[in-house]
């Protein structure tokens, strides 16, 4: 054990073929429930599926970017010959992508991008998209303003380039229909907790009666503005985004706390990341054909992936996520 990186694969493959390759799957923080439950199982049963020689080195940095780059430095060591990297900090994870390029490891960008520095491939979903969604559903729920009315925006952490691009997309919708922002927090390390802090204070300044809508970049922050808005007495609560279609944020929309969540079919997205990561292991090379776009990081044009979020409401639960297999009606029921 290294610096919180794990074995995945028990049986390891070390005959010296291109197939025993070692694939490192960095991960940002598990405040979110999606890292553990979703990527990490799917980016590892990917992996056994197609390459079983290979092995997995999986760590997670719990928002610590210093965290991050030791565990990225100690998969290089240990020979990892491609990193999957979902960066705490798009800016500062540079250094940890040039420092892979200069040991001739591949970096693949997983969800979130790295900033200025030689990407080999990016997988995420359009995430400007993201916010447009999440804006346009909630101005249909809130419906007419009057004068006085207010709205709370809580974005994501400031390091994450991702929740820029959430709230550019959301910003856009917002600002066309002329809304009034009370509030506006880019609430630090995507902390839920931080979340309920920003609302209760949000509370304490403004006309409570006259929030309308809350805009929450996804369902951890969600879930703590929530929070503040029931214990402040505001029960249900004005209609509240959100993103990641959690578990728990699907039972708060069917008990009609919170009005919407985003789904990302990230099973598909950590499956195609697997696929990319063995390829680039075994050849050196990106598969053709499966980016679709050119994203621009400031180093270069990065080849990209870019997959649609689809926004779900409570009339939407069954024919988007249930569908999809991401949850079953059981699992949603059990903890109602
Ligand atoms: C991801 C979201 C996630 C958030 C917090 C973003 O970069 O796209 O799915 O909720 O980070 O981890």
């Amino acid at each position: 054990m290294v610096c919180g990186l794990a074995p995945a694969c028990a049986a390891v493959g070390s005959d010296g073929t291109d197939d025993d390759a070692r694939i490192a799957l960095l991960l940002p923080e598990s405040k979110t429930a999606r890292y553990e439950s979703q990527d990490r199982p799917a980016f590892e049963h990917r992996v056994e599926e197609i390459c079983p020689a290979c092995e997995t080195l999986t760590g997670n940095a719990n928002q610590d970017a210093a965290r991050q780059q030791a565990q990225a430095e100690a998969a290089i060591t240990n020979g990892a010959d491609v990193l999957v990297l979902d960066p705490v900090d798009s800016v500062a994870a540079a250094v940890i992508v040039r420092h892979a390029a200069s040991a001739g490891v591949p970096v693949v960008t997983y969800d979130r991008l790295v900033l200025d520095a030689p990407v080999a491939f990016h997988v995420t979903f359009d995430n400007r998209r993201v916010g447009a969604l999440q804006a346009q559903v909630l101005l249909e729920a809130v419906g007419d303003t009057r004068e006085g009315d207010v709205f709370v925006v809580l974005n994501g952490s400031p390091t994450d380039h991702n929740a820029a691009q959430f709230r550019d997309g959301a910003t856009s919708v917002l600002d066309a229909a002329g809304i009034t922002v009370g509030a506006e927090v880019d609430v630090p390390d995507w902390s839920p907790d931080q979340a309920q802090q920003a609302m209760e204070r949000a509370l304490a300044t403004l006309d409570r009666d006259r929030v309308v809508g809350v805009y929450a970049a996804n369902d951890g922050l969600a879930g703590g503005a929530i929070a503040a808005m029931t214990t402040a007495g505001l029960d249900p609560p004005p209609p509240v985004t959100g993103q990641d279609a959690e578990l728990a944020a699907i039972r708060r929309i069917l008990a009609g706390q919170q009005h919407m969540t985003v789904y990302k079919a990230v099973r598909t997205q950590a499956t195609i990341a697997a696929e990319v990561a063995v390829t680039l292991a075994r050849t050196g090379e990106v598969p053709e054909g499966v980016a679709t776009d050119h994203i621009d990081n400031g180093y270069g044009q990065v080849p990209a992936l870019l997959l649609e979020p689809i926004p779900v409401t409570r009339e939407t639960i069954g024919s988007t996520v249930v569908v999809d297999g991401f949850w079953s009606v059981e699992e949603i029921c059990a903890g109602m």
